[in-house]
């Protein structure tokens, strides 16, 4: 057979190396938590594909929704002739996104897209061009969503100009010494030196930053951030693309600081694998822009589509976003006992919004001094004993556990005696 090592030195001939892979793994097949290589070595998978596959690999329903929708139709294009199943999933998540007010939503492909396209909806909204975002913000890889992107290497390393308007601020992490007064003050700032808040489109925030550390956004600040948005006419944008359907224990992460956004982009896990992504947010604002202004070829298709409405069922059927609360319970106290072990490695333990769980890994037991060379040594170690899991932060030196909600619970015992064992590896 053509195993890991030749498949990656065709893929290093053949592929752009900025499209690199983190680990030298080729995947053959996989079925809900586990996943084969072209090797027919067996991993656990706690990545799911970045927050994708919520229902785990190949979830049978979302699996038989697709081939049933495959003896239909593929593609007819939701701008010239659309189809009911995209009616249908646009009522649903209008009902399940967070308030009172009346909602409507637009489809599109990738979770970049939908970013994209929610600035384009809060600015022909408002009138207004200025768009405020925050340091760690990562939003995607298009030049606009890039500029929002909050983290320079790798993602915007060369590939400037990005587009104007974009403004910054701190997003508050209180262990990196960052006070959620320290982030308004310094937006305060910004808008007495910068920019004109009536002069603000939007400001766009991760309800719990992703890429940038699995941070979850403090519930006063993002509370105050809503007060701030309505005394000047901003539109609230909550991005998420990576926190959605079930994956923090909620539906949305917006809905632990019970605040209503007024656009939401969601992507990833709302089709468990198949692209599809969305715009959802308040009637009125989502009208503000005229017909054929938003759309795209691919945008809604029905794959997606039916994929999505499996994947609806299934969050329910199986009770899954609660589910995903007990994982992260189950994630924290066996990490705890990591870090009871290596105190002085590991910084902090964030596993209090479901299935999006993080460890910070330091030198010394200080927040200040990232240990990114322990990252890379864990996560090598964990791949090699049949576990994948990813990384993140602004210093390359977050672990990220992003298990699928219908993950067993010997499953997980499984994976994090491996991750213990691979920790110990590294750790040396
Ligand atoms: N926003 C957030 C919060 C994300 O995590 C991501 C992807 N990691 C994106 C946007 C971009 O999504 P996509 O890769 O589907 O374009």
């Amino acid at each position: 057979v053509v195993g890991n090592a030749q498949w990656q030195e065709r893929k290093d001939a053949a592929m752009a190396r900025g499209e690199g892979n983190l680990a030298p793994i080729f995947i053959d097949r996989a079925e809900g938590s586990e996943v084969w290589d072209v090797e027919g070595k067996r991993y656990l998978d706690f990545g799911t594909g970045i927050a994708v596959v919520n229902t785990g690999h190949l979830h049978p329903k979302v699996k038989s929704a697709v081939a049933k929708q495959l003896d239909h139709l593929s593609h007819s294009c939701i701008m010239i002739t659309p189809y009911a199943s995209a009616v249908e999933l646009a009522e649903r998540l209008n009902t399940l996104a967070p308030g009172d007010t009346p909602k409507k939503t637009m489809f599109v492909t990738t979770g970049a897209e939908a970013v994209e396209n929610a600035i384009k909806i809060a600015r022909s909204h408002t009138g207004r061009r200025g768009i405020v975002a925050f340091d760690g913000g990562y939003h995607g890889r298009t030049m606009m969503t890039l500029g929002l992107t909050g983290k320079v290497a790798p993602y915007k390393t060369r590939f400037g100009p990005f587009p104007g308007e974009i403004y910054r601020a701190p997003y508050p992490i209180a262990g990196h010494g960052i006070s959620d007064e320290a982030s308004l003050k310094a937006l305060d700032t910004l808008f007495r030196t910068d920019l004109d808040p009536a002069d603000c489109a939007a400001m766009i925030l991760e309800p719990v930053q992703g890429e940038g550390g699995f941070y979850p956004a403090p519930t006063a600040w993002l509370r105050r951030l809503r007060e701030i948005c309505d005394e000047h006419g901003i539109v609230l944008i909550a991005d998420e693309v990576q926190t959605g359907f079930g994956r923090t224990g909620k539906m949305f992460a917006s809905e632990y600081a019970g605040i209503e956004p007024d656009l939401m982009t969601m992507a990833k896990g709302m089709a468990g694998g198949f692209p599809i992504a969305g715009v959802v947010g308040k009637a009125a604002i989502m009208d503000a822009v005229d017909p054929g202004g938003l759309g795209g070829t691919y945008a809604g298709s029905p794959i997606g589509c039916a994929a999505a409405l499996a994947v609806l069922d299934v969050l329910e059927e199986e009770g899954l976003v609660e589910r995903a609360q007990a994982i992260g319970a189950r994630f924290g106290t066996a990490l705890e006992g990591v870090q009871r072990q290596y105190p002085h490695l590991i910084g902090d333990i964030r596993a209090d919004r479901g299935a999006m769980i993080a460890l910070e890994l330091v030198r010394d037991g200080s927040m200040a001094k990232p240990n990114a060379a322990l990252l890379k040594a864990v996560l090598a170690e964990c791949h090699k004993r049949g576990l994948i899991i990813l990384a993140c932060g602004m210093y390359g030196n977050v672990i990220r556990f992003l298990p699928a909600l219908t993950i067993s619970d010997e499953q997980i015992d499984e994976g994090l005696g491996i991750f213990g064992e691979a920790f110990a590896a590294a750790a040396g």
